[in-house]
């Protein structure tokens, strides 16, 4: 784990402080398993559907991961509720609604946080003028309540359903749980809690629950407000045996932390950055085979031909690249009126043309099933004062992604964009303290995350439980206020 922390987030000066009247609201600290396989243990999941096989599969998982699984369904079908009964969850009507049912196991001293997973289905005849009384919506504000009044840490998923050919006012039902979600999370946040929408749009339901697991789980702890498409999946349920990663820039913070937990993934994984960071990269390449990892180093500036055909030459030989983390980045942020045309140059070679170039590089060594992962910037959706040449070459990225996503479904190759927010790294460490603190606290979190929070969002891209996701754009941003 990163050594690098936040003030706030320091045990003895948290003591000091929470009896101050102070401006600024510290934040609860987060609970992150960034195992593999994230355990669910000690927490309490409500379901509040068991009606098809895709309900059935998620009251699974999160079994099998260890979550005490408490379905609420009226109609819950009676087979699967014998299944689910008999793997150790429970399935009962609601008394009363579906917030005083979960609050009413809290309310008996249990404080385990609480996992609300919220099947939305809305019916094809869903009219306009009907959804403020309609149960899809009513079910929405109940679910979303429970989860609001649940423990600290307590997290939410609604996973709604998405027709081929949406009616109207199936449109508008899932638009306004998107938009819901957007508010909730901000509520949520200051205490540690989450909520994501994912939108179910012909994903086999394997895919579905891992994804929905993985967003319930300790591995995305930082990850807050995603919008997401599952849609069908491009690659295999399971990794092949062998698998070879590049990550670009990886010598030192958020490349270096994907490179470490790749490797523990049982990646071979090439380090690459530029020749001066050499001894950074070893000090990796060190802790990862120390670890008992595989990790080498390949010396190149991404940005250039050259550097690009260096990093395939160095590959070549194993025959196979499986997954690509785009991650080298710079900044040279000056006011548009005072930025020089090499600098604004410069940034746009290296975080978005370096992708083309090592892409193009590597393509015959790409495998079917692989996953490329790419870094934007939450800047890059938002904007940001002074970083006209970083926004411009993280919104292209975001663009590429959607584009090569697109270019490779025959390929089978998947394609996604993290957007991290505040991360506490050296590049983050020039900003000045008080843009740095107004950043978390503007953040529905309240804190930055950790390089590893990002690898363990690139990690999961990377692997098959991911296999729902292409062309999406994943905010690693604790809930940041900026261009949401
Ligand atoms: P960092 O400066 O700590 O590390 C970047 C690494 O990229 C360095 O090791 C650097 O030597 C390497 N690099 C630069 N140019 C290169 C080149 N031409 N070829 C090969 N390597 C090169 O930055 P970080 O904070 O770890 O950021 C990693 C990525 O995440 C970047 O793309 C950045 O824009 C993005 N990002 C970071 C944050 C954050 O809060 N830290 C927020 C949003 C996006």
């Amino acid at each position: 784990m990163s050594t690098v922390t936040d003030w706030s987030l320091d045990p003895r000066v948290r003591r000091v402080l929470s009896g101050l009247p102070l401006p600024i609201k510290l934040p609860t600290p987060l609970h992150r398993d960034n195992s593999p396989q994230a355990s669910l243990q000690g927490y309490r999941a409500g379901l509040t559907r068991l009606q098809d096989d895709l309900d059935l599969t998620l009251a699974q998982i999160l079994l099998a991961r260890g979550a005490a699984v408490a379905v609420v369904d009226r109609h819950a079908k009676p087979a699967f509720a014998s299944q689910i009964r008999q793997a150790g969850g429970q399935v009962t009507a609601p008394a009363g609604d579906l917030a005083a049912t979960f609050a009413g196991v809290a309310a008996r001293g249990d404080r385990r946080p609480l996992l609300v997973v919220h099947r939305m289905v809305a019916p094809p005849d869903i009219s306009v003028a009907e959804l403020p009384s309609a149960a899809s919506m009513d079910g929405l504000f109940e679910a979303g309540q429970a989860a609001a009044l649940g423990p600290k840490l307590s997290r939410m998923v609604v996973v709604a359903d998405v027709a081929t050919q949406p009616t109207v006012g199936q449109q508008v039902a899932i638009e306004a749980a998107a938009g819901m979600l957007r508010s909730l999370h901000k509520e949520l946040g200051p205490q540690g809690g989450t909520c994501h929408l994912v939108r179910a749009a012909g994903a086999d339901t394997g895919a579905v629950a891992e994804l929905v697991a993985y967003l319930l789980g300790g591995a995305s702890a930082f990850l807050t407000g995603l919008d997401l498409l599952a849609a069908p999946s491009r690659g295999p349920d399971t990794a092949p045996s062998g698998r070879v990663a590049l990550v670009t820039g990886a010598a030192r913070g958020i490349g270096a932390a994907i490179a470490t937990r790749l490797a523990l993934d049982g990646l071979q994984v090439w380090i690459n950055d530029v020749p001066q960071a050499q001894a950074a990269a070893q000090t990796t390449v060190t802790a990862i085979v120390a670890a008992g990892g595989k990790a080498q180093f390949v010396a190149a500036d991404c940005s250039s031909e050259a550097g690009a055909a260096a990093i395939a030459q160095a590959l070549q030989p194993g025959g196979r690249v499986d997954v690509i983390v785009h991650n080298a980045g710079i900044t040279r942020d000056r006011t548009l009126k005072r930025l020089a045309l090499a600098q604004w140059r410069q940034v746009l070679a290296v975080n978005l043309s370096a992708m083309q170039r090592v892409q193009r590089a590597l393509a015959p060594l790409q495998q079917p099933g692989g996953s490329v992962v790419m870094l934007s910037s939450v800047m890059g959706i938002a904007g940001n004062f002074g970083q006209t040449n970083y926004t411009a070459s993280k919104a292209g990225v975001i663009a590429l992604c959607k584009a090569w996503s697109q270019a490779w479904a025959e390929q089978g190759v998947r394609c996604n964009a993290i957007a991290p927010g505040f991360i506490v790294t050296e590049m983050t460490a020039q900003v000045p303290l008080f843009n740095r603190e107004m950043a978390k606290q503007l953040t529905a979190l309240l804190q930055p995350g950790l390089p590893e929070d990002v690898a363990a969002l690139a990690a999961f891209l990377a692997s098959p439980a991911s296999r729902a996701l292409s062309g999406q754009v994943l905010r690693c941003d604790g809930g940041m206020a900026f261009g949401a």
